[in-house]
């Protein structure tokens, strides 16, 4: 399990997290959502090891992981504007996180077959990303946040560049993902309907804070509070 205790992330004057406390259960789909400013990348971006917390700790099992180096704590990220790399094929793309660790390429070869195909992008491999549409380049960015199967993989708006039907395409691959990997999903968006599709829990944030946490149903059923309540609602 992932535990967030009372993070708190402050740029100068700014604070952009205070004191955000939340576990995440194995195998949850928990969705970040908020206004623009709320502090959703801030805290991902702890979690991912980009960031240090002003205070606050993160441990995931029996390990604290508040200053931990990004790339030992062993996660999936899907970030904007964290590219692919447009000089290498769909295949060396995937195959990135491997190459960084000491696998076999005869592994590595199956490994980056078997994500493709659960991407449904078995055929592309040999392309460049920039032969490929939007949609199918996301995918691929998701096949390469799970190769290397994750404890938990971390999306930050992973699906904004897309338009309605690629969009609700991806979401039914990534909750299918999600299903069969057992993988934790940390998902940031600040689309409510995304959010109350996809999620086992919400966590509404506002100013950097907890507003609410509940399932969807919770959420919607029973707002705590007038900002819960306008912000959820606005998406009727
Ligand atoms: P959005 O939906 O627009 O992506 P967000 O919820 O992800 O918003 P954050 O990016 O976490 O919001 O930002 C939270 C607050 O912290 C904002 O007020 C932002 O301006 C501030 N902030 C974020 N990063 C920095 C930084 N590197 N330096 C200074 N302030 C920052
Ligand atoms: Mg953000």
């Amino acid at each position: 399990r992932l535990e967030l205790t009372r993070l708190v992330k402050r740029y100068g004057e700014v604070e952009a997290v205070r004191e955000v406390s939340l576990t995440i259960d194995p195998g949850e789909f928990v969705t970040l959502l908020g206004p623009s400013g709320s502090g959703k990348s801030t805290t991902l971006a702890m979690i991912a090891g980009f960031e240090t917390p002003t205070s606050g700790t993160i441990t995931l099992g029996d390990r604290d992981i508040t200053t931990l180096s990004t790339h030992k704590r062993n996660l999936g990220m899907v970030f904007q504007g964290y590219a692919l790399f447009p000089h290498m094929t769909v295949f060396d793309n995937v195959a990135f996180p491997l190459a960084l660790r000491k696998i076999s390429k005869s592994d590595i070869r199956e490994r980056v077959t078997e994500a493709l195909a659960t991407v449904g992008l078995g055929q592309f491999a040999d392309r460049r990303p920039s032969a490929l549409s939007g949609g199918q380049q996301q995918r691929v960015a998701l096949a390469r946040a799970f190769v290397h199967r994750p404890k938990i993989l971390l999306m930050d708006e992973p699906l904004s560049a897309l338009d309605k039907s690629l969009r609700r395409q991806m979401q039914i691959e990534l909750r299918r993902l999600h299903q069969t990997l057992g993988t934790t999903v940390l998902f940031v968006t600040h689309d409510q309907e995304e959010a109350l599709s996809l999620s086992d829990r919400i966590v509404v944030m506002n100013e950097g804070a907890i507003a609410q946490i509940g399932s969807p149903t919770e959420m919607y059923e029973n707002p705590q509070t007038d900002f819960v309540a306008g912000f959820l609602g606005s998406a009727q």
